[in-house]
């Protein structure tokens, strides 16, 4: 498993253009069919040497095996050899192809494979070569049939059974192959030229949408910044309307007064989640470490020991996984989502909340479980959107922007996160850490 693995870690590197290494190109997929093929073809032409080996030996043409032999080395060169770019090795392998054309239709004429490898050769070409040299290939094979027409008059095929084949059965059969040849150097070009334009205008587009995002981002931080200062005037001297003239006012003025200073709390409470909101997902990739998920839930439990010890709640974590990612934005994570777990619990029912790993193949998913009072299923979705609640503030407090903080931040450490749930009898948030993050 080792050896495959290192195998094709080797071919990878040497068939794939680090510099066109995006998916959003159509390079990069040139290069990855290009490795696709060589993975694939270096063990199987191994496995094809053998019959040519013993076919040559049985029909006493020895020099078959060898050419068979040559062909599989010069395939393994292309695979393993230093050359100087990806593209010298697409073009010699290419040209191997048409090596095995060549000495196939000499020894072997319409009968064997040569004429296929010869189509083999301008389709590989067409798919992993710029579209440039579309037109070279078809020529090639143009070039070919005619040389080898011109070998059948002469009779300067090696092998006799070939000599016998007439010119004009050559010419029929192989005028096929020429059309073919055409027909794919006019088609696959528009193909690989309409990907790469939509490929292209999916960038421009994804480039604007992060270039707007980031304007919004800026905007919101800015806004909800230069809020909180006329904010806190406010709260301040309702508190101290309150405080200084609460006596004299009758039951509806203090009620109003009341109201004015709940409603500036919640103000003040949606402009910090909205600056939170902003900052969520912006995060220094140099301050990726190492972590126990153990100690960060201890760290989340001592910071909500107050609401905890209220509602009499438990959290339980005995995963021993040690993850690496942002450690602030992961405690960040955990605590909206504890928190939530405590404060959306049912009444009179203690919180009981889980936190515990499962292992995936190339991420880790943390799940967070409570028996609280569960969600509907049409809501799965939406909860996840800022400003998104199920419920008044009267039946319990909040801005709706808690998941949406944690949905950004996972986004942002390229994981997932989804919610099942059964109304009245609890949650379960899963969200994905990559087992590495680059
Ligand atoms: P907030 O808690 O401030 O309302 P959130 O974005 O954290 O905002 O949550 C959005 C909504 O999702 C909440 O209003 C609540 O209805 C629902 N919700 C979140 N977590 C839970 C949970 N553990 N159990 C039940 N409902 C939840």
């Amino acid at each position: 498993m080792k050896l495959i693995n290192a195998y094709k870690q080797k071919i990878r590197q040497n068939c794939i253009d680090s510099r066109t290494g995006k998916t959003d190109r159509v390079e990069y997929w040139q290069d990855t069919l290009f490795c696709g093929t060589m993975e694939i073809m270096i063990p199987l032409s191994l496995i094809a040497v053998i019959p040519g080996v013993i076919f040559s030996f049985t029909s006493k043409v020895p020099l078959l095996a060898i050419l068979d032999l040559l062909a599989f080395l010069w395939l393994w060169l292309v695979g393993f050899a230093r050359l100087p770019s990806v593209n010298t090795r697409k073009f010699l392998f290419v040209f191997c192809l048409y090596y095995v054309a060549s000495y196939m239709l000499l020894y072997l004429g319409i009968n064997g494979p040569g004429l296929l490898f010869l189509f083999a050769a301008a389709i590989f070409a067409l798919l992993i070569l710029p579209v440039s040299y579309a037109w070279w290939w078809s020529c090639i094979n143009l070039s070919a049939c005619l040389i080898f027409a011109l070998v059948l008059h002469w009779d300067l095929a090696p092998f006799a059974v070939v000599n016998e084949i007439p010119v004009s059965e050559w010419m029929v059969v192989s005028s096929n192959l020429v059309f073919l040849s055409f027909t794919f150097s006019f088609l696959l070009p528009k193909l690989m030229n309409g990907l790469s334009g939509s490929m292209e205008k999916q960038r421009l587009m994804q480039m604007d949408l992060y270039d707007k995002n980031s304007n919004l981002e800026q905007y919101a931080s800015i806004i909800s910044h230069d809020l909180q200062t006329p904010l806190r005037t406010i709260s301040g001297f309702l508190n101290l309307l309150e405080k200084k003239y609460g006596n004299s006012l009758d039951d509806k003025g203090k009620e109003y007064i009341h109201f004015a200073v709940d409603g500036s709390a919640h103000l003040q409470h949606i402009i910090t989640g909205l600056l939170d909101f902003s900052r969520a997902g912006k995060y220094d990739a140099g301050k990726f470490e190492e972590f126990s998920l153990r100690e960060v839930a201890g760290q989340v439990i001592q910071l909500l020991k107050g609401q905890l010890e209220e509602k009499a709640g438990e959290v339980r974590c005995e995963s021993e996984l040690m993850l690496f990612s942002n450690r602030s934005a992961f405690m960040q994570v955990l605590h909206n989502l504890v928190g939530n777990a405590i404060k959306y619990s049912r009444k009179d029912v203690p919180p009981r909340i889980s936190i515990s790993v499962q292992d995936g193949i190339a991420d880790w998913t943390i799940k967070v479980e409570d028996n609280g009072i569960g969600i509907e299923e049409e809501y799965f979705e939406k909860i996840f959107i800022i400003f998104q609640r199920l419920h008044s503030r009267m039946e319990y407090e909040g801005t709706g922007i808690g998941l949406a903080i944690v949905k950004r931040i996972i986004e942002k450490l390229n994981g997932r996160i989804r919610v099942e749930s059964t109304p009245g009898a609890g949650s379960s948030f899963y969200f994905t850490i990559p087992k590495q993050n680059d």
